[in-house]
């Protein structure tokens, strides 16, 4: 397939918004640093009569932009950024396996249900490269495949989806029939009941180095990133659960070596930390506590670390790292309206109530939930039917028609 092309620098801060939001909404790209490829410069040179503005965008058709807005990048790649009415049945928040699942149940249902989705629909399944544990799919399935599949199934029964919505707040005023949402783009939009299905992302170390060196050679995502190391000699991942080790398993597909170093133990399922052992071009190494990121040119050079025991310091050459030690809740959103544990994952009670009535959660960014996409996909269903029993108690809805069992 031919790929967007990005020409730009590591110190221009719209580049990095503009790869951020292509990866956002994960659509592959070449990046071009036109510091370091003297034929990029030329290039951006000639299209521009002699101008370097950047970023510089070159799409297949070979149009281009130059320096656009995320919402003029969003619209020649056609993403829908805005719902096509303000009201609503159902407001899901979060367009992957839990909020797709319980959308395709609405819909069943005659429930006109929105989904508003920050990035690419599929959520972080879909950034996965290999899901082998979903069941029904015994040769497993790529996570984007399966994303595709929820999408299309929620398209069949004509559920709206937006993505690049950013919802920026959630209320509820006292006495109101409705609960309110409102976006980064200054949407408002309404419906009597509302999921909050925004799961979770990987957690940033906070180490030197990190912030600077997002996205040129630090990563957090190896579906989306790891192909531009294929044929690296060495590629650094950072954790110990099963994240870390399953992504650097198809690390392991494109770099010649992957070094995984973990805090304290592994923590994955034997499975998967069989295979990892087993590997002959992975090396685990535990009992490593990280310091920082090293940058050479504007890139990564070097993850730097320490051994817990010992002390020693340890520092390993590597175009890039990866990272993967843990999952933050996506709820920034909802604090201050919404009761959230310590970690900020939400409280719901055994029907996946949250706190504010007309409010439900499920998912990976629900409190005590099993972080797994099939669970996430079923309490997506489960919380649909709480949420079919809670409009027919207020009279908004006739009873349900389905067998519950
Ligand atoms: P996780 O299981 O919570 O593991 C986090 C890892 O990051 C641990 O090794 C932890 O080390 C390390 N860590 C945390 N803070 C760190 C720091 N500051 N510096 C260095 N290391 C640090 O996270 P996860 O792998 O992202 O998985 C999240 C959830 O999703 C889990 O429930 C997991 O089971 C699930 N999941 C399941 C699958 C699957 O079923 N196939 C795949 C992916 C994820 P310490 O132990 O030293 O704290």
């Amino acid at each position: 397939m031919e790929h967007i092309t990005v020409y730009g620098a590591p110190w221009c801060p719209d580049c990095r918004r503009s790869k951020a939001f292509l990866t956002e909404q994960r659509i592959p790209f070449r990046w071009v640093d036109i510091d370091a490829d003297a034929s990029g410069r030329a290039f951006v040179e000639d299209l521009q009569g002699g101008g370097r503005t950047i970023p510089t965008i070159i799409f297949p058709d070979g149009t281009h932009l130059l320096e656009p807005s995320n919402a003029e990048l969003a619209a020649r790649l056609g993403l829908q950024l805005r719902a096509s009415r303000s009201s609503y049945d159902l407001l899901v928040m979060g367009g992957g396996p839990a909020g797709l699942s319980a959308a395709i149940y609405a819909a069943r249902e005659g429930l006109d249900a929105l989904i508003l989705e920050r990035g690419a629909l599929g959520g972080q399944a879909g950034a996965t490269e290999q899901i082998d544990n979903y069941p029904g799919f015994p040769e497993g399935i790529r996570g984007q495949e399966l994303a595709d599949r929820l999408v299309a199934h929620a398209r069949r029964y004509g559920v709206e989806m937006v993505s690049g919505a950013d919802v920026t707040g959630i209320r509820r005023d006292e006495g109101e029939a409705a609960v309110y949402v409102e976006t980064a783009a200054g949407d408002i939009y309404s419906a009597p009941v509302a999921l909050v299905a925004t799961g979770s992302r990987y957690r940033r170390l906070g180490v030197p180095g990190e912030e600077g060196l997002t996205g040129l050679g630090v990563h957090y995502c190896a579906t989306c990133d790891g192909p531009f190391y294929r044929g690296a000699g060495e590629v650094v991942v950072i954790g110990g659960g099963n994240s870390a080790l399953e992504e650097a398993v198809f690390l392991a597909t494109l770099a010649e070596h992957v070094t995984i170093l973990v805090r304290t133990e592994v923590r994955a399922s034997e499975l998967v930390a069989d295979k990892v052992r087993n590997h002959p071009r992975i090396t685990v190494r535990t009992g490593v506590e990280m310091d920082g990121f090293g940058a050479v040119n504007g890139r990564l050079g070097a993850v730097l670390a320490h051994e817990r025991v010992t002390g020693a310091a340890l520092r390993i050459e590597a175009p890039a790292a990866f990272v993967f030690v843990g999952l933050d809740p996506n709820t920034q959103f909802l604090r201050g309206a919404v009761d959230l544990d310590e970690r900020g994952f939400v409280r719901t009670d055994d029907r996946y109530r949250a706190s504010l009535d007309g409010v439900f959660a499920a998912g990976d960014v629900r409190a005590g939930s099993a972080k797994q996409v099939g669970s996430a996909a079923g309490e997506g269903i489960a919380a649909l039917l709480q949420i079919r029993h809670w409009l027919a108690d207020r009279h908004e809805r006739p009873m349900p028609r389905v067998d519950e069992g």
